[in-house]
């Protein structure tokens, strides 16, 4: 049992496409931290290649 995910492994890289309309699995997704100091999820929509933007978690 060695292959579960790793501690920094986000939940689920899905966010909302606007181009799509709809919710697209994240390419190339990476944790950002914003000015504010909250965590982000920065990447591209694995169908259209359009940027995408998730904030993460909401509570400490
Ligand atoms: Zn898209």
């Amino acid at each position: 049992m060695s292959n579960d995910n790793p501690a920094a492994a986000a939940p689920s890289k899905e966010a909302y496409c606007v181009k799509c309309k709809a919710k697209r699995p994240m390419k190339d997704a990476q944790t950002v931290t914003m000015k504010n100091g909250r965590d982000a999820l920065q990447g591209k929509c694995e169908t259209c290649g359009t940027g995408m933007y998730k904030i993460l978690g909401g509570k400490k």
